[in-house]
């Protein structure tokens, strides 16, 4: 299995199920699911930082790369664990793939899958604090102008707006099971001030998510609309079919979004797993980290990331 940042804590659990014979899709499940219960972890699931409005609205998405089935859930609220909404949704509803906000709350309840409250203490005041005019000031040293030009625009939108009560990151896991299938795992609260109802590339196929037992599974975090608007998770799996290595698939389809004009620029990274355990990733930053881990290995190593 490989993770993107704060995904490791969910290795072991998936580890566990693969070790005992379990399938890639439900080994990625279990890992999501312990970095979405993760309150320390600003950007997935419980803890998540929430929109311009203050609530937490989460995207997830799977894939399998046996059957190239998959399932999508955005804009939810209200379900911690929006990844077995996704699951749910790619096997309990052929008919679709992706299902948004009320909608895939209905589904859920209708799945069994709990409620519950996402928007924590420590959430609601980071998410106040950033958007503090030093704090802004300081996120171009960490994030660059993008970041900056972002938050100017969520604090203006947000001073436009009638007062709102009360109050960016991603997980990727990929996963190769025994019987050799891949399966890829996304979810995200998405960016923190984002505009309600805005759905991050975690839920699309083909731009955080894709994956093909034939060729490899793929995953992004970061800016989620350039990895949409360039395709960035399917273009990964497009150089590996071009003969590229995992690492060098990942620069590559990074560096295809390099030069799409974007005022709102930020770092933007891919993993990649092949069917014959191959690995790597690629980072628009400098530092970017991957963690990996095998059935027989106790615990995960850490990875760089090429910087592109
Ligand atoms: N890719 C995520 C999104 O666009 C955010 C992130 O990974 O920082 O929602």
């Amino acid at each position: 299995m490989i993770a993107s940042e704060r995904g490791e804590v969910g290795l072991a659990a998936g580890i566990e199920l693969l070790r005992a014979g379990g399938s890639a899709m439900d080994a990625v499940e279990a890992a999501v699911r312990v970095v979405e219960a993760n309150e320390a972890d600003h950007y997935v699931g419980v803890g998540g930082l929430p929109n311009l409005l203050g609530e937490v609205e989460l995207d997830a998405s799977i894939m399998d790369g046996a059957t190239l089935r998959a399932g999508a859930v955005a804009g939810v609220t209200g379900f911690p664990h929006p990844i077995s909404i996704a699951r749910a949704v790619c096997d309990r509803l052929p008919q679709h793939l992706l299902l948004v906000g009320a909608g895939a709350e209905r589904f859920a309840d209708e799945a069994g899958i709990p409620r519950g409250e996402t928007l924590t203490d420590e959430a609601r005041r980071l998410w106040l604090a950033g958007l503090e005019p030093e704090a802004i000031e300081q996120a171009r040293a960490t994030h660059g102008g993008g970041e900056v030009a972002y938050r100017r625009q969520a604090l203006a939108q947000i001073q436009a707006m009638s007062p709102p009560e009360g109050p960016w990151g991603t997980v990727n896991v990929l996963a190769l099971d025994a019987t050799g299938n891949l399966a890829v795992g996304v979810s995200t609260s998405g960016y923190p001030w984002k505009y309600p109802g805005r759905v991050g590339d975690s839920a699309v196929i083909g731009a955080g998510n894709y994956c093909d037992n034939r060729i490899g599974g793929a995953a992004c975090t970061g800016r989620g609309e350039l990895a949409i608007r360039a395709g960035t998770a399917r273009t990964v799996l497009l150089e590996i079919e071009r003969g590229a290595d995992p690492q060098e698939a990942c620069a590559a389809a990074v560096a295809r979004t390099l030069d799409l004009p974007d005022e709102f620029r930020a770092s933007l990274q891919a993993l990649c797993l092949t069917p014959d355990g191959r690995h790597g990733g690629a980072s628009t930053a400098s530092g970017a980290t991957y963690s990996v881990q095998s059935a027989d290995e106790d615990t995960f190593t850490v990875r760089e990331r090429k910087q592109i």
